[in-house]
């Protein structure tokens, strides 16, 4: 897939974005640890930003990207959830983009809990991105995914479980990337067969990555289907209700077991085996 960046302008008007000067950066929404990175001496960041997002970078053309796709997201997810409030307006979300694989290194190993194999995370209201990988699909899958995260958690009051939270971001992530640039939804070549998938069991329990790459490489797969199952294959109104549920704090497992009709979590993996295979 060529991914150029030409069709993200075409797609949507470019938003207002200025430059920010440091002492005028909002801080309200910060972490301790997200203000240490701000002010750390190693550090000179640049600031630049738009309705939604404060970027902090040393090099302003590919903050204008994540800037310019930032919003293009905010208005494709926050259209998908039309009950809920941006509970963070008018804060912006922050974004710190790192270039040089050695400050990423530092941002990992500062970062207490955060997976080795972390290329970026999102932690509340701030995103953290490695600017990655040798092509620009790579720099933009990271960056739609991340993306995603970052929206949600303007607009969910609750804590997802772990494989909903990846499998939207997953998910969205593809989509919303796809619909901002103008390209078809072609759901169906993102859902080939897949070959091996984590159990449901497994992954509907799980409070944690696995610890095997491979397996947290089978894990995002297997929430991405999943999640692709529940909003294709699946009434609509069920995905409704089930994320209402949520919402209102019921625990995950029981709410989509009975949502959807399934007696057990084996009844789920038969339904959900026939849209994977
Ligand atoms: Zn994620």
């Amino acid at each position: 897939m060529a991914l150029g960046l030409a069709g993200m302008a075409l797609a949507a008007p470019a938003p207002a974005m200025q430059d920010v000067a440091a002492e005028a950066v909002e801080r309200a929404n910060l972490l301790p640890a997200d203000v240490a990175w701000l002010d750390h001496p190693a550090y000179r960041w640049k600031h630049l930003q738009t309705e939604h997002f404060l970027l902090h970078h040393d090099q302003k053309i590919f903050a204008a990207k994540v800037a310019r796709m930032g919003e293009q997201f905010y208005e494709a997810i926050s259209a998908d959830l039309p009950n809920l409030q941006d509970r963070a307006s008018p804060a912006r979300s922050h974004v710190f983009i790192l270039r040089d694989p050695r400050d990423w290194q530092a941002i990992v190993a500062g970062t207490p809990g955060m997976e080795t194999w972390a290329a970026s995370f999102v932690r509340g209201n701030v995103m953290y991105l490695q600017e990655t990988g040798s092509g620009v699909a790579d720099k933009m899958e990271t960056l739609a995914h991340e993306m995603t995260h970052l929206v949600f958690n303007r607009f969910l009051p609750v804590r997802l479980p772990l494989w909903l939270n990846e499998g939207l971001a997953e998910y969205d992530g593809e989509f919303a990337y796809r619909a901002a640039k103008g390209m078809g939804q072609s759901k169906g070549q993102a859902f080939r067969p897949l070959k091996t998938w984590t159990p449901l069991a497994e992954l509907l329990a799980a409070t944690a990555y696995p610890a095997e790459p491979a397996a947290v490489a089978r894990f995002y797969a297997t929430s991405k289907y999943l999640v692709g199952y529940l909003l294709l294959k699946q009434p609509r109104a069920r995905w409704e209700a089930f994320f209402a549920r949520l919402l209102a704090g019921a625990p995950a497992l029981p709410a989509l077991l009975e949502t959807y009709g399934w007696a057990d979590v084996a009844a789920a993996e038969k339904a959900f085996a026939r849209f994977a295979r």
